[in-house]
């Protein structure tokens, strides 16, 4: 009996482990095709001053435009797209969408900003994503001063001499370097100022415990001013509330970003943002008087 309850365990086991391979194929598929149909569109989500509001850079987050399911966001495909390798492509995908939509603001006569791109770890380790991203603003003509990486710590647990050559190759674009999602990794601040980063994002996983308890405040603070010291300029991810901001402002922390500030948006709405220039709105009205 308990051969016979063993073996139909072994059966459930197995018939749940093919249900998930078959999911990974089909996800995998689906993928494939919505590269093939040309699905997926960019978001756009300010970076701003601490202090005054100003716009001073975005982050371009990747959407699948689903013809059923509508707007699919990132946490439920870039894992099967790392898992699958499809994260070059897609990665390629991004670059140049976001190059071509630099060079689109430009011609409209915007006044541009810079926007940040995210680079996986598989991407990065790839080898390619400078030359790819040399040949993109290249072709569109992109300003490298309006173009930064965003690379996670993942991305520098590699052999050091790669990893610290991969960044030169980047920095030697002209392209501004920035960590994403700090502190969640095992990167060390002397580290990244070793790798010349230029901006450092601090997980959004601090932000919400700023003003919530003493520790995480003066965590916070610490990061500041270190980055301070070694002169890498500091952006604090996910702001929600105004107590965030205003602790913030008290660190003393030079940009933010947010769902106080603005969610990610389309490119559209964006350019919306980029004609008003101040975002916050207490800042906006203090400089009403020389906006357009
Ligand atoms: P990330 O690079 O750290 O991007 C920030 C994420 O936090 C975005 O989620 C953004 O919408 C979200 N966020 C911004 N402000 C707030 C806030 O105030 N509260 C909360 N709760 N969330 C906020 P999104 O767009 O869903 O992207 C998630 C992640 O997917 C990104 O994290 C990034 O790791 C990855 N990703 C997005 N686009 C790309 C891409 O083009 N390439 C690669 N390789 N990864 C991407
Ligand atoms: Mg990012
Ligand atoms: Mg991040
Ligand atoms: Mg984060």
């Amino acid at each position: 009996a308990a051969k016979a309850a063993g073996k139909g365990r072994y059966q459930f086991y197995h018939a749940h482990l093919s249900d998930r391979l078959v999911l990974r194929i089909n996800r995998e598929q689906a993928l494939r095709q919505a590269i093939e149909r040309d699905e997926f569109i960019l978001h756009y989500q300010p970076r701003v001053d601490t202090a005054t509001g100003r716009l001073c850079s975005m982050e371009a987050l990747v959407r699948w435009q689903h013809p059923e399911r509508g707007m699919v966001p990132p946490v439920e495909f870039i894992d099967v797209a790392e898992d699958t390798g499809l994260i070059l492509e897609l990665g390629g995908i991004v670059i140049e969408k976001a190059c071509a939509q630099i060079a689109r603001w430009k011609a409209e006569g915007l006044p541009v900003v810079p926007v940040s791109i995210n680079v996986s770890a598989l991407q990065f380790n790839d080898g390619h994503v400078t030359d790819i991203l040399a040949d993109a603003m290249r072709r569109h003509e992109v300003d490298p001063e309006l173009v930064g990486v965003e690379l996670t710590e993942s991305c520098m647990a590699g052999e050091h001499d790669t990893v610290a050559g991969e960044m030169e190759g980047l920095r030697r674009l002209g392209v501004k370097l920035l960590v994403d999602d700090f502190g969640t990794g095992y990167s060390s601040l002397s580290q990244l100022q070793r790798l010349n980063v230029d901006i450092l994002k601090v997980d959004r996983a601090f932000t919400v415990t700023l003003g919530k308890d003493a520790e995480g405040t003066a965590l916070f603070k610490a990061i500041v001013s270190m980055a301070d010291a070694l002169d890498i300029c500091i952006v604090a991810e996910g702001v929600e509330t105004a107590e965030q901001l205003q602790a913030l402002q008290s660190l003393e922390c030079d940009e933010v970003q947010g769902h106080f500030v603005s969610r990610p948006v389309p490119a559209a709405e964006m350019a919306a943002l980029m004609l008003k220039r101040f975002l916050f709105p207490s800042a906006m009205a203090q400089h009403r008087g020389i906006l357009p």
